[in-house]
């Protein structure tokens, strides 16, 4: 079989690929000189696998689009207070090259902003590192998310330092406030360096896959985020990466996402995708119109809103039977599926908790569940030691040990576990009258 998938990424390219609206960023020549025609996309999926269709291959600057990744090195290398203490993580709902510090702290609003990443960009290395120490750094961190080396396009960063006119008031504001002590120039011609990183949009959706997939690269396998600090940068990537548009983007599109002056746009679908696109020419916010156009579509139509919830927890109990056994015995199968989050283990627990039925051997049959997350696990755990205190036998149907203790305050309490129901067979079926006397009542 051929894959749909390449032929919708072709046919959402060629809905958008007429539009010629916006213009290219002007302030530096090869940004001005990109052929504003060029369009690509790339989704990566967790594995590795990558869709593309346009212009794929294509190099372009990282810009903006560098600044949660670095965020996230900044992050494993000084912690989470240390950076907090000198970088916020408010919207700021400006412009990216806002002359802006919290009124009251002093500090950048957040990172994703210039300000906020000229002082992340700071952090890199050790205290006093130097600039070419620090653009190191950024090139071979940003290559780290992407599976290959990258490299710097002198002609770019050349182009950027002739005019940061901007960039080197803020990092002068900011080395006024102490918010850093280096040189503002040396780490302007950093943060520059690291924008000027060249990208194709299969980089960058293997690095927002990167992201997607709690900081495990999709194709060299490094963890190159921690769990907790790839929460953070997308959790700050979802309320800042799209500036003064980040309501309207989180609301109609709701993939959190970052853009950059050259034309790409990357978003991530937490634990399913990376995409990215590409196409020169901006909105007033600095977005590619044809990027934010294509996310929109791709929102839509494969309904990758991150409001839009998975499966509601009640689904999870598949079957729930009553058997009597020879001896009089009264058995009950709690057949489970899916996911199991703590919503979930409260649905189970809610069931095993049922005053109007008395049980004396409780079976939890999780054959069908492919996952039970480690908050679920433990409220599952307990359910099942206070059933056993209660004088009711329990067994567990987990051939797949999903339930084994993986942590040292979950221990199993000490249960029989099953791989079949082949030694509860022959049991009597018992009729749910309950729930059945409750469907008479509603006909
Ligand atoms: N190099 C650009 C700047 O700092 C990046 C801005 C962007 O992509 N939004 O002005």
């Amino acid at each position: 079989m051929r894959s749909p998938i390449p032929d919708f990424l072709d046919e959402t390219l060629n809905r958008h690929r007429s539009d010629r609206s916006g213009e290219n960023a002007d302030y530096i020549p090869d940004l001005a000189a990109a052929d504003p025609e060029k369009l690509g996309i790339c989704i990566s999926t967790l594995d590795g696998v990558e869709y593309t269709s346009g212009d794929s291959e294509f190099e372009f600057s990282i810009q903006s689009m560098s600044k949660p990744f670095i965020y996230g090195l900044a992050l494993e290398q000084a912690g989470l207070p240390a950076v907090l203490d000198m970088v916020g993580v408010e919207p700021s709902g400006e412009k990216f090259n806002e002359l802006s510090l919290d009124k009251k702290s002093g500090k950048p609003l957040n990172p994703m902003i210039n300000a906020g990443a000229l002082a992340i960009h700071s952090l890199l290395g050790e205290d006093g590192s130097s600039l070419a120490e620090r653009t190191e750094i950024a090139r071979s961190g940003l290559s780290r998310f992407a599976g290959r080396e990258l490299r710097v396009d002198e002609s770019t960063a050349a182009g950027e330092w002739e005019a940061a006119y901007r960039n080197i008031a803020i990092a002068n504001m900011l080395r006024s406030y102490d918010v850093f002590l280096d040189d503002p120039d040396d780490v302007v011609q950093g943060y520059i360096a690291q924008c000027s990183v060249l990208v194709t949009v299969k980089d960058l959706a293997i690095m927002a896959a990167t992201l997607a997939g709690g900081g495990l690269n999709p194709i060299t396998g490094e963890q190159v985020l921690s769990p907790r600090v790839n929460r953070q940068v997308l959790a700050v990537m979802m309320t800042c990466g799209m500036y003064d548009a980040a309501g309207d983007w989180m609301t109609e599109i709701g993939i959190p996402a970052k853009s950059g002056v050259s034309g790409g746009v990357f978003g991530v679908m937490p634990g399913q995708v990376g995409i990215a696109t590409f196409s020169p020419r901006l909105d007033r916010h600095g977005t590619s119109v044809r990027g934010a156009k294509i996310f929109r579509d791709l929102s839509n139509r494969l309904s990758l809103h991150i409001m839009d919830a998975p499966e509601p927890a009640r689904s999870i109990i598949r079957r729930d039977r009553r058997f009597v056994g020879n001896n009089g015995e009264m058995v009950r199968i709690c057949s489970l599926q899916g996911l199991i989050q703590w919503s979930g283990s409260e649905n189970v627990i809610r069931a095993m908790d049922d005053p109007a039925t008395s049980t004396n051997v409780f079976i939890l049959d999780l054959r069908r569940v492919n996952e039970i997350n480690g908050v679920a696990r433990k409220m599952l755990t307990e359910a099942l030691s206070r059933l056993k205190e209660d004088g009711i036998r329990v067994v567990l149907m987990d051939p797949e040990d999903m339930m084994k203790c993986k942590g040292p305050d979950s221990a199993l309490p000490d249960v029989k576990i099953l791989d079949s129901l082949k030694s509860v067979k022959g049991l009597k079926r018992v009729r749910n009258d309950r729930r059945r006397e409750m469907a008479d009542r509603s006909v």
